[in-house]
């Protein structure tokens, strides 16, 4: 017996959207990317990335499905942070084009027109999101975001947009690229930029989280920026050298100086010079230490290789199935 052969063709768009504990906003994100997408008159799918969310968000996607066919579930086994589900999001999309986009309607669903026609119209590989307004983030959002972006263009480079985030559509030979990469913690707004495709730019207006708090607490911020600094850069290698030899020079003019007094007779105790240097080189030492490990812990998980994430539903799967059984 032959088993019918069902062939589906891939969509010409998939939305890639991370959700973790998204519970409150998913039914106002669905509410408002769906007349969007069907208004755009091609093939789409949602791939909503369930980040081992502990609240209903899954169980909420899954009942939203039962309405909107194109609503993809990818739910992952436990929470492995914005950037990792973003990849677990990108290796099941289909699409020609795949646009990544927060849950929390932050970012317009309405953007996405823009950025297809862009890409169509001027046959570009990338269009960025670039934010023209912020106003509606909280101030310590906002400047930690123009830290971390101040920082990034200096270490990783110039082309680093400083108001582009993770809105973005990406053409498929870029998802490919993406996809192919070792790199186990990958952050793609600056990966991206430097592949070097050819790209365009729509601006919006950052909007309020719709529902719910951020998912982001200053944790999750400074494990960005580590793995930001350490994926694109040696500099901060460089700098502790650099701090290294300054403190040895410093205590060699110490020394020196020291020497010279005894020679005229005018030791005095030199406890507080004594310690001073201590601490000094401790916590330089400590933190060149530091910077080593990140580096070096970077360097091990290449090497272990183990998977990013591990996909525990699919619903995708589903419909294959179903349709096999015909
Ligand atoms: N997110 C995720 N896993 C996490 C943290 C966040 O998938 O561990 C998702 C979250 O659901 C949202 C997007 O990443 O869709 C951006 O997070 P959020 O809006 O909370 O960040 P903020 O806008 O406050 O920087
Ligand atoms: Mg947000």
């Amino acid at each position: 017996m032959t088993v019918p052969q069902v062939v589906v063709s891939p969509p010409v768009l998939s939305v890639v959207t991370p959700m973790y504990n998204e519970r409150e906003a998913v039914d106002h994100f669905v509410a408002r990317l769906r007349p969007v997408l069907d208004r755009l008159e091609v093939a789409y799918e949602v791939v909503a990335v369930d980040d081992g969310s502990s609240d209903a968000t899954v169980a909420r996607l899954l009942q939203l499905r039962t309405e909107w066919p194109q609503l993809r579930v990818v739910s992952l086994r436990r929470n492995v942070g914005h950037q990792t589900a973003l990849a677990a999001g990108l290796r099941s999309a289909r699409g020609d084009y795949v646009v990544s986009i927060d849950a929390d309607l932050q970012d317009p669903p309405e953007t996405i027109g823009e950025m297809l026609a862009a890409a169509r119209e001027q046959g570009v590989d990338v269009v960025y999101g670039v934010r023209n307004d912020r106003s509606s983030d909280t101030v310590f959002k906002r400047r930690t975001a123009g830290a971390y972006y101040w920082m990034m263009r200096r270490l990783v480079g110039p082309w680093v947009s400083n108001q582009a985030g993770d809105f973005r559509l990406m053409s498929r030979a870029v998802v490919d690229v993406l996809n192919d990469l070792p790199e186990q913690r990958p952050v793609y707004r600056l990966v991206v930029p430097s592949l070097g495709f050819s790209s365009a730019e729509v601006t919006y207006v950052r909007a309020e989280r719709v529902a719910g708090e951020t998912k982001y607490p200053l944790s999750k911020m400074i494990k960005l920026t580590l793995d930001s600094v350490t994926s694109f850069s040696a500099t901060p290698l460089r700098i502790a050298t650099w701090l290294g030899l300054l403190s040895f020079l410093l205590c060699l003019g110490l020394m020196i100086s020291g020497l010279v007094a005894w020679g005229f007779g005018a030791t005095v105790p030199g406890w507080t010079s004594l310690y001073v240097a201590v601490l000094l080189l401790g916590g330089i030492q400590l933190i060149c230490l530091g910077l080593l490990g990140e580096y070096i812990g970077r360097i091990y998980a290449a090497v272990q290789n183990r998977p990013q994430f591990l996909v525990a539903q699919d619903t995708a799967d589903e419909v294959a199935f179903g349709a096999a059984d015909v």
